[in-house]
Order: C-alpha cells, then sequence, then structure tokens
C-alpha cells in the first residue's frame, strides 16, 4: 500500500507545497507574533507542541478541501489534477498524524500539573475536551476508512463526504477552547479565512460542482469493443465543444441505462481537432465491465478538461527527444499526444514504447504505427513483458542509448510508473524530465 512513507516526496516536483509551507509559516508567524505582541506566553512548554499540533492539521485539513475543489489554479500549483488528488491524500496525512500531537500536548500538560495523562484524554463533564476527543476520534476512522482500508470507490466517496462534518466540529471546538485563535484578532481572522475556504470548498465540490464545474453535453454516437476487455466510446459534442490539450483527461457521467449516473475519470484518446471525443475504457471493474452495453444515442455529460501531461511539450522546454511509455491502458494520453497535430509540428523526436503482456492485449500497435508512421524521426516499440520481462536500464539503453537528451512520459499500472522512474533517477535522469499521469487518484 502507498503511503506517505512509501512515497517520498522526491517524486513531486510541485509549487504547491511550497504554498502549503508557506501558509503554515505565516500561522505560526501570527501565532508567535501575538503572544509576543500581548505578552502572553505559555506557562506549560507542553502547550506549545499541542498548539503547533492544533494549528497546523486544521490549516492542513483546510487545504486538503481546496485540493479537493479541482480549481485550475489548483491545478497549476501542484502540476496537474492527479497530483493534485496525490498531495491531497498526503496533506491529509500529514494533517491526521499532526492532530495527535495536540492531545498528546495537552495530557502532557495535565500530567506535569499532578493530573492523569490517561484521564485528560477520556471523557468528562468538560465538553471542549469532550468534542476534541469526538472529533480526534472521527477522523481517526474517516483517515483509516479512506486510506488504509480497501474499499469500494463508491463508500469510500460516501466515508469522505463526513470530512466536511468533522471540520465544522474542529471549528466549533476551537471556538469552544477560546483559545489564542479567539483571542488575538489577526491569528482568528487568519484562521477564519482558511476555515471559510475549507467549508466553501467542501459546498462546491460536495454540491454545487456538477452544476457549476466545467461541463459539456455530448451524445453517445458509437461504442465499440476493441480486444477483449477495451470498449471505446466516440462521444459527439452538443452545443459548444470542449478545447482540450493532448493527453488530456475529463469526468464523464452518463445518463445510460447500461451503468449509474456516478462520475468516472478517462483520458481523451482522440485528437484535440478531433470532431468526436473518444474513450478507450478498460473493462477491470463494477461500472467499466458494463460500458460495453451504452447505446448510442444515450445522454453524457462531460466535466474538464483536466490534467497537465503534454505541458511541457506545448511549452516547448522538453529535451531534444520524447519517451513515451504506455503500459497497458495507459498508452490513452499518447493516442491523443501522437495524433495531434500540436504534436507533429513540435520539434521533437519521439519514440513510443508501447508495453503490454501479450500481443492479444496490444490492440493500440496498428493505431500507433501509424500514427508514428507520420514523421521520419518518429518511432513505435512494442513491449511485450511476458516474453521479454519489465522494462529496465539494460532495455532502455539498449532501444534509446544515452538517456541525456530524453524527456520521459510515463503512464500505465503503478509499479510500472514507480519501477521506471526510480531506474530513470538512478541513472541521473533529473526529476523535471520525468513527467508521469497517474490512474489511480484514490
Ligand atoms: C486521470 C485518470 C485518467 C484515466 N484514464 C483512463 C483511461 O483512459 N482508460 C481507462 O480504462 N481508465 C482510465 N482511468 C482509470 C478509470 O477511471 C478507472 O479504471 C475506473 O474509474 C474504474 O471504475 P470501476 O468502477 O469499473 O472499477 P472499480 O474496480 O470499482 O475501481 C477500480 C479503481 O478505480 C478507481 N475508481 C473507481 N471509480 C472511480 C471514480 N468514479 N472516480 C475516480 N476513480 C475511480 C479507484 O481507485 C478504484 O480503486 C483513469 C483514471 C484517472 C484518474
Amino acid at each position: 500500500m502507498k503511503t506517505l512513507f512509501t512515497h517520498p516526496f522526491r517524486r513531486q516536483y510541485h509549487w504547491g507545497y511550497l504554498a502549503v509551507g508557506c501558509t503554515l509559516l505565516v500561522s505560526y508567524a501570527l501565532w508567535l507574533g501575538s503572544m509576543w505582541y500581548y505578552q502572553d506566553w505559555y506557562e506549560n512548554p507542553w502547550k506549545y507542541m499541542a498548539k503547533v499540533g492544533s494549528h497546523s492539521a486544521t490549516l492542513l485539513m483546510c487545504w486538503a478541501f481546496i485540493l479537493a475543489t479541482r480549481f485550475r489554479p489548483v491545478e497549476v500549483l501542484f502540476g496537474g489534477l492527479d497530483k493534485v488528488y496525490k498531495s491531497h491524500r498526503y496533506i491529509g496525512e500529514i494533517a491526521f498524524f499532526l492532530i495527535f500531537l495536540h492531545p498528546l500536548g495537552l495530557a502532557l500538560m495535565h500530567a506535569s500539573e499532578g493530573g492523569s495523562f490517561w484521564a485528560y484524554l477520556w471523557f468528562s463533564g468538560d465538553w471542549v475536551r469532550n468534542t476534541g476527543i469526538i472529533a480526534l476520534a472521527g477522523f481517526a476512522l474517516l483517515v483509516v476508512l479512506s486510506i488504509y482500508v480497501k474499499i469500494r470507490y463508491h463508500r469510500w466517496k460516501r466515508t469522505h463526504d463526513f470530512f466536511g462534518l468533522l471540520l465544522l466540529l474542529i471549528i466549533v471546538h476551537g471556538i469552544m477552547a477560546k483559545g489564542e485563535i479567539v483571542a488575538y484578532p489577526l491569528l482568528g481572522l487568519w484562521f477564519a479565512l482558511w476555515c471559510g475556504l475549507g467549508l466553501a470548498a467542501y459546498v462546491y465540490i460536495r454540491l454545487l460542482y456538477r452544476w457549476l464545474g466545467p461541463q459539456y453535453d455530448h451524445v453517445v454516437d458509437e461504442v465499440r469493443q476493441v480486444g477483449d476487455a477495451v470498449v471505446e466510446l466516440y462521444l459527439k459534442p452538443q452545443g459548444r465543444a470542449m478545447v482540450h490539450e493532448p493527453g488530456q483527461f475529463v469526468y464523464i457521467s452518463l445518463d445510460a441505462n447500461a451503468v449509474s449516473r456516478e462520475p468516472h475519470p478517462f483520458s481523451i484518446s482522440s485528437a484535440p481537432d478531433s470532431p468526436r471525443l473518444r474513450l478507450s475504457i478498460k473493462q477491470l471493474g463494477d461500472w467499466t465491465q458494463s460500458v460495453h452495453a451504452i447505446q448510442a444515442g444515450e445522454q453524457a455529460r462531460v466535466w474538464g478538461p483536466y490534467g497537465h501531461f503534454s505541458e511541457t511539450i506545448v511549452q516547448g522546454s522538453c529535451r531534444q527527444r520524447l519517451i513515451f511509455l504506455g503500459g497497458g491502458i495507459g498508452i490513452t494520453p499518447f493516442l491523443s499526444m501522437l495524433a495531434s497535430e500540436r504534436m507533429r509540428k513540435a520539434p521533437y523526436a519521439c519514440w513510443m514504447i508501447y508495453s503490454v503482456a501479450d500481443a492479444q492485449r496490444a490492440v493500440y500497435s496498428e493505431e500507433l504505427r501509424t500514427a508514428c508512421a507520420q514523421r521520419d524521426d518518429w518511432h513505435c516499440i512494442q513491449h511485450l513483458s511476458d516474453e521479454e520481462g519489465f522494462i529496465n536500464a539494460d532495455y532502455l539503453q539498449q532501444h534509446l542509448g544515452s538517456l541525456n537528451d530524453c524527456t520521459f512520459y510515463i503512464c500505465g499500472p503503478q509499479v510500472m510508473m514507480d519501477s521506471v522512474s526510480n531506474l530513470l533517477l538512478d541513472a541521473g535522469v533529473p526529476i523535471e524530465h520525468i513527467i508521469s499521469e497517474d490512474f489511480d487518484i484514490r
């Protein structure tokens, strides 16, 4: 299981964390600055630990809500919506660990003043403390369900609804405690702003996004089965058409008999200038298993486009050679990228490595070969892992030679993305030239 500890920050390369870090520093500065201004220092040093925990955790929790909104500025800050969701998870996880400093610090303070450490952590006649205990227990339960227990996606999403209530409870607890957030005007204003933003973000994504989010109506034009387990949905826009970059993705919700309306994310596998939007869907779970039964003429709504996968190509900030590495259904963003006019005109040589278990699953081989035939300096390589083993450093060196002039784009199963990213980092490829798109945003 991926956690904060097995997924180090070195893989992330975003300004977002800097922004989060800066807001934490501002919080500490306002808090300590106010204490200095009013000369109101704590007598018991354990209280500092308790307050660092509560201030940091509350702020990070508000950030976690903001990160769930799918707002464009947030996407830009964190380098794509898939990264935003990963960061949302890490930041929530850090908030969860930090919040324990609060009861721990207060209980230690209580114990150092002659009280009982354990009794402080249990219910009493003190409702400030009781709301804190309830909030902590709720937080622990929700985090365990969200991160450490593998439950079905729609149940997982439902448990997320309760985080809004949790933030409310934390706010109530903070107000009842009448601590420095209530006492110091600047600090109070700062936290009121963040808690307001956090709550507004929650209301937006849970209630308003379906109406206010960037959305486009489509009608299903064609449903095509390709191979055993991939279904292509072709959608025709109704009204204004969505403008997107190659390699971006959308959330789709269908008004169809075969599947529920639950929105699911899929990369756009058609060219940006194509009159029809194509989604290539691997049938692997309860919702995707039924997509083959969707009928032409049924209505679809897409939200988006999201993602920054091809941003560096569009901006022209790559090295001379682009290496596209698509594993299984992770090939979809590359189909769109290779079919785009922009990519055709870009000053880059390109190596497309399509990695699948066996030839039967290589359903997009022909399309990729045709796309790569558009330019002499585009090459298509098919990698069959059942025969050739997983992609390793030797394999890349053998097919690509030196990696010093390459920018890598990777999309596929998490194990593949992790192992290839690591071997590229070990081979000295700078992290900014290893760009990945993550299909698992939980
Ligand atoms: C940015 C992005 C692009 C993607 N592009 C493609 C693509 O081009 N082709 C493709 O086949 N798949 C793609 N996926 C994966 C696809 O969204 C999931 O496979 C699909 O939603 C699984 O649904 P299910 O109910 O059938 O499977 P389940 O077995 O219920 O779920 C499998 C996993 O998929 C994820 N998932 C399930 N439902 C949702 C949902 N409503 N929203 C978000 N995640 C969910 C969860 O992590 C879950 O553990 C993409 C995912 C992301 C995040």
